[in-house]
């Protein structure tokens, strides 16, 4: 596996054990069925409650059941779980960095003893809502609102002492299959109407989550919608300790890490694949990978993964000392991403026909980086991000 820099000499023993864990998982039990299920627009469930006893769900928390590993331990779990498919590295990412991650941070001592165990170890699966229909890149605009019960009279609170929720929430990795959804929502019964996160169980009267059809890209991943129609949720259920922007914005700090870190693995995995059918494809009587052109592609594409991890891993440094900003994994988010989903394309193309099929992984990589491009903060927002880092001024508007 391409390690051009030697970065892996420097991992301590339980780093290197995480990461053969999860790249012989990968190769057991993703590789195989992956390019089926992507076919099919199918998520390979058999795999949450494995992939809870493996230990995948946010390794990095402290407590409840989580080993605490080291943000390098993460970060390479992250890794290898893409090299199978985005949609693996998705569900990981949503489970423990989007879920979990708040519970812990934010959460009272009762939801944290309710849920992290089950969610840690894949007996619970959760999902978390952000995105509106009409608000994506600007969340802070949502229209999903949470009243008091006592202040919606006459909308079917049964719970005084909780809130209603009504709104829409779009785009949602895991929904149709999720016991648990973090909805954040305004909440409409203070003056300054702040948004709060609330831990809604998806069978409760009011909640609908359809599965969104027709994506070409993530298909190996369940996407949907959850509606919340006078949805009463007990006050015990909001996270106790954030509110405002920063709730959501500190848990996708979290999930962009895991990206930045996954998308390499994305593209190594496509470098393999190119790497090897170089070697074995002839054309002109010899390996293709023995005309110059297809040596610059291999070049350029080792050097561009090296050049990614090398941030990864900086990140892993910062983030272990607690002194990562999040404007530092806006960078490597966006780049990462951006080299993953170049480097793809040139694997695609050094495959020749043979590249546009499931039975090899670049396409399938491709097609789901136009997702990890987009989703949580689009490679556009990200810019921004750090055009205001840089220049003090902010341009989003
Ligand atoms: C498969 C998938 C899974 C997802 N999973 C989740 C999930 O689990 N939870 C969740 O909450 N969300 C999820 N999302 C939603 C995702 O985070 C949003 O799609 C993303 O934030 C972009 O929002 P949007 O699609 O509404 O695009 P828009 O915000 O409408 O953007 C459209 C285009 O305009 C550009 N743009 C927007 N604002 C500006 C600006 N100020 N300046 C310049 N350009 C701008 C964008 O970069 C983009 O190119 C998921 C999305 C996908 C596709």
């Amino acid at each position: 596996m391409l390690d051009y820099v030697g970065l892996e000499a420097d991992l301590d023993e339980e780093e290197r054990l995480i990461r053969d864990t999860a790249r012989e998982f990968v190769a057991d039990r993703v590789k195989p069925e992956i390019g089926d299920h992507f076919e099919n627009g199918t998520f390979p469930e058999e795999l949450i409650g494995e992939m809870g006893d493996m230990g995948f769900y946010a390794p990095n928390l402290e407590g409840y059941g989580s080993p605490n590993v080291t943000e390098t331990a993460y970060g390479l779990l992250m890794q290898e779980l893409e090299a199978g498919d985005s949609g693996i590295r998705s569900m990981a990412s949503v489970q423990g960095a989007l879920v979990m991650y708040p519970i812990r941070a934010f959460g009272s001592e009762e939801q944290k003893e309710r849920w992290l165990p089950a969610l840690g170890s894949g007996d619970a699966v959760g999902c978390f809502g952000l995105t509106e229909p009409e608000h994506g890149s600007d969340p802070a605009s949502m229209e999903t609102t949470a009243e008091r019960a006592d202040d919606s009279a006459g909308r079917g609170a049964d719970d005084a002492d909780g809130y209603v929720l009504n709104g829409t929430k779009t785009w949602i990795t895991n929904a149709p299959i999720a016991d648990l959804a973090l909805v954040w929502a305004r909440d409409a019964s203070d003056p300054d109407r702040p948004i709060r996160g609330f831990l809604v169980k998806t069978d409760r009267e009011g909640v609908t989550t359809n599965e969104i059809d027709g994506k070409l890209s993530m298909r190996a991943s369940v996407t949907g919608e959850i509606a919340l129609d006078d949805a009463v949720v007990p006050a015990a259920n909001v996270l106790p300790d954030v509110s405002g922007m920063k709730g959501p914005l500190s848990c996708l700090t979290q999930a962009r890490y895991g990206i930045a870190w996954g998308a390499v693995g994305a593209a190594r995995d496509c470098f393999e694949a190119a790497r090897e059918y170089a070697t074995d494809r002839d054309q002109f009587g010899k390996p293709i990978g023995g005309f110059q052109l297809q040596q610059e592609k291999l070049a350029e594409m080792a050097t561009r993964i090296t050049t990614a991890q090398l941030l990864a891993h900086r990140l892993a440094e910062l983030k272990e000392r607690d002194e990562l900003r999040p404007q530092q994994v806006s960078m490597a988010k966006r780049n990462n991403v951006r080299m993953a989903r170049e480097q793809a394309r040139v694997a695609r193309e050094m495959l020749g026909g043979n590249g546009i099929t499931t039975d090899y992984p670049p396409m399938r990589h491709l097609a789901n980086m136009e997702t990890v491009y987009t989703y949580e903060g689009t490679h556009d927002i990200h810019s921004l991000i750090l055009g205001e880092d840089l220049t003090g001024i902010v341009a989003f508007e």
